[in-house]
């Protein structure tokens, strides 16, 4: 028995219908989806605090906040996303009209992780829904709490033919992409992301992968320590480490290792106090099974800050490790909890090469008071995103996409992105039916005169509005 194929049918054939290409019924479910960030909001930070005990400040800040936003500005901007868009075109053309069309692809669904688990389902479904498609979100398993609201509430604010929320762990989503979807959309890992694709493989399903992976962090000798280890401190343990943009590493000179760490412990006491544990702005691991792993990571290198934990309430105290090893677990894996391990290097062009000899990373940071030095590393590597002198403040703009590269990920979302990662540009060329005479050049046989005309024609731009 097939759990998912009723909910499929109901939503495939609600698709197949065109109920939600109209304007208006896209902008219904985007108000719809406004209205249940706003009716229940106080549920919704419940639930954070009870998966990652997130402060109401930080759900707000982290989740709540830009999801509405993200609702607002495709609502303002839902009819011109749609427009289509002429294209300039080439004489043959010239009484014919061509655009793109944006169209909606059908059924996606979209995955998410556990660690901002409203952000990441909702996000990626304001685009779609705008986009004009019917929708299934799984949400993370893990995220019980959040999953929980997605699943009874998030449904009665949105039309059921059209959007529904599956529950399960892996093999559940096994299960699920069997089925054949027009788009998938998935959020996790890089292991759980080369399953994702070899799934999407047999039935050639496009996706979008926004994965993970380490990103480094390079501190230049020529710094404010102070303020370096502020702005690092801030977005490395920021929702207890566990955020897939957040600074992994950092690659520094021994020289400046030693003054960063006295600085990484004075951010640490200023900003979570002498016991961080009692501090309401420290978030706690998502889980046993993390916590234990990350445990684990505290016997890599040399404890210089922090390294305390206490299992029943899954905490674990902002962490800098230093004399750490390249080949060490915490240098190998995703670290996703709030430890920070520090590798020493001997310049700029040795930090570029570690960086170019692995993975490409979601995202990479750059320290210096040398715009030249923060330059030399923008223009010298490849991540996702980049941040010189700043963490990932930029996940807040809805202007800039949100995607990695390489090993951490495929496409891109957020605002106008996410619309177009939703929407197929369907190439159209439409032709007057009369008018045969000015056709008949296109026809064999070919002679002379008019290969000479087609490729004249062909060569030539007419005006786009033509
Ligand atoms: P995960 O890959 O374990 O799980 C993500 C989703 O996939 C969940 O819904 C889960 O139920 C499902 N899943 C798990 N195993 C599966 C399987 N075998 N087959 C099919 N589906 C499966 O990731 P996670 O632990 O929830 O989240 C952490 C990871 O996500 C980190 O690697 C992090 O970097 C990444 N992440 C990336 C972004 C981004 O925007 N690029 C954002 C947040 C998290």
């Amino acid at each position: 028995m097939d759990p998912f194929e009723d909910t499929l049918q109901r939503l495939r054939e609600a698709f197949s219908s065109g109920r939600t290409r109209p304007a208006e019924f896209r902008a219904a479910q985007l108000r719809g989806l406004g209205r249940f960030l706003q009716d229940n909001k106080q549920l919704l930070q419940e639930a954070l605090a009870q998966d990652l005990h997130k402060s109401a400040f930080s759900s707000d800040l982290s989740e709540l906040i830009l999801c509405q936003k993200e609702v607002a500005l495709a609502l303002q901007n839902l009819h011109t996303w749609m427009e289509d868009q002429l294209v300039a075109k080439n004489l043959l053309m010239t009484l014919s009209s061509t655009f793109i069309r944006k169209e909606p692809f059908g059924l996606v669904v979209i995955i998410s992780p556990w660690n901002y688990p409203v952000y990441l389902s909702l996000l990626p479904l304001v685009g779609a829904l705008a986009a004009g498609n019917c929708v299934v979100l799984k949400p993370s398993e893990i995220s019980r709490g959040t999953e929980r609201v997605l699943a009874e509430v998030l449904p009665q604010y949105l039309d059921q033919s059209c959007f529904a929320v599956v529950l399960g762990g892996p093999e559940e989503t096994g299960q699920l992409l069997e089925h054949k979807f027009d788009y998938i959309f998935f959020t996790g890992s890089p292991r759980v992301g080369k399953i994702v694709m070899a799934a999407a493989a047999k039935h050639l399903m496009p996706v979008t992968l926004e994965l993970g992976g380490k990103n480094p962090c390079y501190v230049d000798d020529n710094c404010d320590p102070q303020i370096v280890a502020n702005r690092v401190a801030l977005f490395r343990y920021f929702n207890a480490g566990q955020t897939c943009v957040a600074p992994n590493y950092i690659l520094c000179s021994p020289e400046v290792q030693e003054r960063l760490v006295s600085a990484l412990q004075s951010a640490i006491t200023c900003f979570y106090g002498e016991d961080p544990r009692s501090s309401p702005d420290l978030g706690r691991i998502i889980n046993e099974k993390h916590f234990q792993r990350l445990r684990g990571l505290l016997g890599c290198g040399r404890v210089a800050i922090g390294g305390q934990s206490e299992e029943s309430d899954r905490y674990i105290a902002p962490t800098v490790l230093v004399d750490v090893q390249e080949t060490e677990p915490v240098m190998q894996e995703e670290i996703f909890g709030p430890i920070l391990p520090i590798m020493n290097v001997r310049s700029l062009d040795e930090a570029i090469d570690f960086i170019n000899h692995r993975e490409k990373p979601l995202a990479l940071y750059a320290f210096s008071n040398s715009s030249q030095v923060v330059n030399q590393m923008l223009e010298s590597t490849s991540s996702g995103s980049f941040g010189g002198n700043d963490g990932f403040k930029y996940l807040s703009l809805s202007s800039m996409p949100m995607g990695g590269v390489g090993n951490s990920g495929m496409g891109r979302y957020h605002g106008k992105f996410s619309f177009d990662t939703f929407s197929h540009q369907r190439a159209c060329l439409l032709s007057c039916s009369g008018l045969e005479k000015l056709n008949e050049i296109q026809y064999p046989p070919y002679t002379a005169w008019k290969k000479k005309l087609i490729s004249w024609t062909l060569a030539s731009q007419s005006c786009t509005l033509l």
